[in-house]
């Protein structure tokens, strides 16, 4: 182990060649990093002031690590292609002091063999944005990668206009896709994708390798994990933005935070990101892309399911039709926390869309409307005033006096359910905008708030505030 707390492995280099090509972090011209993650370097096993801006840039590279791209092939809004890291470099997995495997990685440091003609570089506000979203999910208890640093590296990168450079160096428990499942099928050598599979299931899902159909199993988790990962994104109003094959993780982690965001008033329709015209992507679609998405899985993994190709079929089959059931389940289960029923009553359902569609007619903000149940003596909302809100709420009271569960056990269920705040919008693009003009305060003030979702202070609630604007928000690539 390294002075700094390095301990690398590279068991993914030991895959079949074909899966990764080596990568060299570009120069760092001049490097200043503006962002460390204490926590998170603290559970890697790192010593945060021993970090040296030469390694977060790239231009050094930590002891044992065996820089690579991976390969991997992607759906892109519905079209199949290949792809692979082109703009990351991933240095090795951490092992970290509670025994964990880490993948760590750069974001930004320059092109790779996968860049097809693009510059392989970040600008400073996009890295920003990734670091705040993806810690703000992680507080949230929400699985994602997450973000160490943001590192300038005094190169320019050429966008419309010349922005600042910027490296992310960040982690996640593997950034196995399930568009590396798609490359390894579509280059049809059953051998390489065997391995690739078997590798999942020794990092992710190692319980499954001793059974009679390790990868009937391997499919039926990632599976629940997506359902799981999904129904999470749905309770908190979190619109991923590109659920492309080749960002949808077989871990179950939340990866490639890009065009994503939070929705403030509650529509199912919502869209943020600027290239998804259709609204592909859209809130109300991504349980079913995520479904969709996961038979493009079950469709790698056919020649292992079996070799007869007709029972490898009937066996996706019987796993894809488990999705809707779970994230049902883990959805409904969610909403019950929310509205702080700890027991199951048949009616739960009903009670929860109700709600939902009286929100949708007064359109009102998603994480307000919830927090305002769980603080009453917090801002009401106007239209909890409405005849149509009142009638559910008197149904809401006597459903919760119904379970045998005190009026405060349900409420603290509330408060741990029903986040304060989240990343609002406006306040993100404030703090990216102070930032790219040298000043931290903002964003950093803003982190500190959104650590703690869950905690009902004043602080929280002026954090809370939705922006009262018509222009709708856009969001774009970075
Ligand atoms: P994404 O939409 O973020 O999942 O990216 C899709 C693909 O484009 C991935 O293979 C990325 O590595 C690649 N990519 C995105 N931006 C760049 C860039 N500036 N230079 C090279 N490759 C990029
Ligand atoms: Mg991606
Ligand atoms: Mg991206």
């Amino acid at each position: 182990m390294s002075e700094s707390g390095w301990k690398l492995d590279n068991s993914y280099s030991r895959l079949p060649e074909v899966f990764f090509a080596e990568a060299s972090p570009k120069k760092a011209a001049s490097p200043k990093v503006v962002l460390v993650n204490e926590g998170l370097a603290e559970s890697l096993g790192l010593q945060v002031k021993k970090l040296s801006q030469e390694v977060l840039s790239g231009n050094e590279l930590p002891e044992g690590a065996s820089p690579i791209a991976q390969a991997y092939a992607g759906h892109q809004f519905g079209n199949f292609t290949m792809l692979g890291d082109g703009r990351a470099i991933l240095l090795g997995e951490q092992l970290t002091p509670s025994g964990n495997r880490v993948d760590i990685g750069l974001k930004g440091s320059g092109p790779t063999a996968f860049s097809r003609g693009g510059d392989g570089l970040a600008a400073l506000g996009p890295m920003l944005r990734e670091y705040i979203i993806s810690e703000a999910m992680y507080a949230l208890g929400i699985p994602t990668s997450r973000s160490l640093s943001v590192t300038l590296t005094g190169n320019d990168v050429l966008r419309e206009t010349v922005l600042p450079g910027a490296v992310l160096v960040r982690t996640a428990s593997s950034y196995l896709r399930v568009g590396t499942f798609q490359y390894a099928a579509a280059r049809q050598v059953p051998e390489d994708l065997k391995v690739l599979a078997d590798y999942a299931i020794e990092r992710h899902y190692p319980e499954v390798a001793s059974e009679e159909n390790p990868y009937e199993l391997l499919l039926g988790k990632v599976i629940e994990q997506q359902a799981a990962l999904i129904a999470k994104w749905q309770l908190v109003g979190f619109i991923h933005g590109v659920m492309n094959t080749d960002n949808m993780t077989i871990s179950g982690e939340t990866i490639d935070y890009g065009p994503c965001a939070f929705m403030d008033t509650y529509d199912p329709a919502t869209v943020f990101s600027s290239i998804d015209v259709n609204g592909r992507y859209k809130y109300g679609n991504q349980p079913g892309i995520a479904s969709w998405n996961l038979a493009r899985f079950a469709e790698t993994l056919l020649p292992l399911l079996d070799e007869k190709q007709d029972v490898a079929i009937h066996i996706a089959q019987k796993q894809l039709g488990r999705f809707g059931e779970i994230f049902e389940r883990e959805w409904l289960n969610g909403m019950r926390a929310k509205l702080g029923l700890l027991d199951e009553q048949p009616e739960d359902e009903a009670l929860s869309k109700e709600l939902l569609l009286l929100m949708k007619e007064a359109q009102a903000d998603f994480t307000n409307t919830f927090r305002a149940l769980t603080d009453e003596s917090g801002e009401q909302p106007d239209w909890f005033s409405q005849d149509a809100f009142c009638e559910w709420r008197k149904k809401w009271m006597k459903r919760q006096k119904q379970q045998r569960a005190s009026i405060s056990d349900s409420n603290a269920l509330m408060r741990r359910s029903n986040p304060s705040v989240i990343p609002r919008n406006h306040r993100v693009e404030e703090a990216i905008k102070a930032a790219e003009n040298g000043d931290f305060s903002v964003l950093n003030q803003l982190n500190r708030v959104l650590a703690f979702p869950y905690s009902y202070s004043e602080e929280q609630a002026a954090y809370g505030v939705p922006l009262d604007s018509t222009v709708p928000y856009r969001t774009y690539c970075g």
